[in-house]
């Protein structure tokens, strides 16, 4: 029987490129430069005044002034936005960007 392979943390971050990510999970933020950038509205609260969102499009980092949610890398933003643990989280990454 053939297991399907996961790939393991590092690379995930290698390869899913955080502005990719973000610019495929936030349509509407308005992501160019490179670091922090404006994420648009929070995913994480009831957000109806975008400028307390940020994602940093080098390292995936992401963090909201206002309900204080933050986290430090794409990996962190998928368990965090869809309720996934940490392997689970591994895999839908995988699957979304082609990797497994
Ligand atoms: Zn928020």
């Amino acid at each position: 029987m053939k297991r399907k392979y996961t790939p393991d943390a590092d690379t995930i971050k290698r390869t899913v490129a955080p502005l990719e990510f973000y610019r495929h999970e936030l349509p509407n933020a308005p992501l160019k430069k490179h670091g922090w950038n404006n994420g648009g509205l929070c995913p994480f609260h009831a957000d109806n005044a975008p400028g307390s969102f940020h994602v940093n499009t080098e390292t995936g980092a992401y963090k909201c002034f206002s309900c204080r949610i933050k986290g430090g890398d794409v990996i962190a933003f998928s368990m965090a936005l869809h309720s996934l643990s940490f392997p689970d989280a591994l895999k839908q990454l995988s699957d979304d960007w082609g990797l497994s």
